[in-house]
């Protein structure tokens, strides 16, 4: 199979515009859940900046479990989103839900992501295999590692090399956390495949006092990334996720406590 070590030995190292993921980089991508206004994502990418992340997180188009909740603010954050990384000098990454919507993705965002609700939307992995740009695909809550990997594959045998797995917490009998952050999935999953492996603390808790522990544990475990969430307002965001999110100076302070763990390049 294409995403095993097996295939390929060497761990696979996406470069995107210098920014290295994979091998022994450690990537910080941190933003709001989802993209709100332009002042919103202006402020939010030169926080994230000034603290040394590189990409900029935030959803235009949000996979809420309820059909009332808010849904994203569509195409028009894609362009908010691109401007602000633009400006502040961070790659941009942003979650795609269906096909028809790839195209548009591509164009304003430098890596897609694919949340944890369609990591098995076959159609959508497919289309996505047939970009050229690289793609975050989350585990889903209740996918094993094997199931994941397949996944990850579809992409791969479409021709897009460029892949990063993320652990975001898998659903357990636990209720106190939102998902439970499975540490294991990193060091397995980088055993069993070439593909730089990236962890979600905030989806991976749910909780904003758990972010930073959670943080330095996947440094710890081998995570060749970190993808954040970070808000200037937590309490008024437009998604339920302000809970996790945390303050731009625990974004900070987090950062310069793991540039002491592994430099951040
Ligand atoms: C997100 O990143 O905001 C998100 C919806 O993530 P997940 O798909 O892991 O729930
Ligand atoms: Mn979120």
């Amino acid at each position: 199979k294409l995403a095993s070590r097996e295939f390929h030995p060497e761990d696979t190292v996406i470069d995107i515009k210098g920014v290295k993921i994979g091998g022994d980089n450690l990537v910080i991508m941190g933003g709001p859940c989802a993209v709100e206004s332009p002042e919103q994502i202006d402020e939010i990418a030169r926080l994230v900046k000034n603290a040394g992340g590189q990409v900029l997180r935030g959803g235009a188009f949000k996979p809420r479990t309820g059909p009332y909740s808010f849904q994203g603010v569509g195409v028009e954050g894609l362009i908010m989103m691109a401007e602000a990384g633009k400006k502040h000098g961070l790659l941009t990454i942003t979650e795609v839900m269906t096909p028809e919507y790839v195209d548009v993705c591509a164009e304003y965002a430098d890596i897609l992501q694919v949340g944890t609700r369609n990591m098995q939307n076959f159609d959508l992995l497919r289309k996505l295999g047939t970009i050229n740009k690289p793609v975050l695909l989350k585990r889903g809550f209740s996918a094993t590692y094997d199931e994941f990997l397949n996944a990850a594959e579809y992409i791969l045998a479409g021709g897009n090399p460029n892949v990063m797995l993320c652990e975001r917490g898998i659903r357990t009998f636990e209720t106190y956390t939102r998902n439970t952050l499975d540490l294991s999935a990193i060091p397995v999953l980088q055993s069993l495949s070439h593909l730089p492996v990236i962890s979600d603390p905030s989806h991976g808790t749910g909780r904003r006092e758990l972010v930073e522990p959670m943080s330095k544990a996947s440094v710890a475990a081998g995570a060749n990334g970190l993808i954040i969430e970070m808000h200037t307002d937590p309490d008024n965001s437009m998604t339920g996720d302000g809970v996790q999110s945390l303050f731009p100076d625990q974004f900070a302070n987090l950062l310069k406590d793991l540039e002491k763990l592994a430099p951040i390049v």
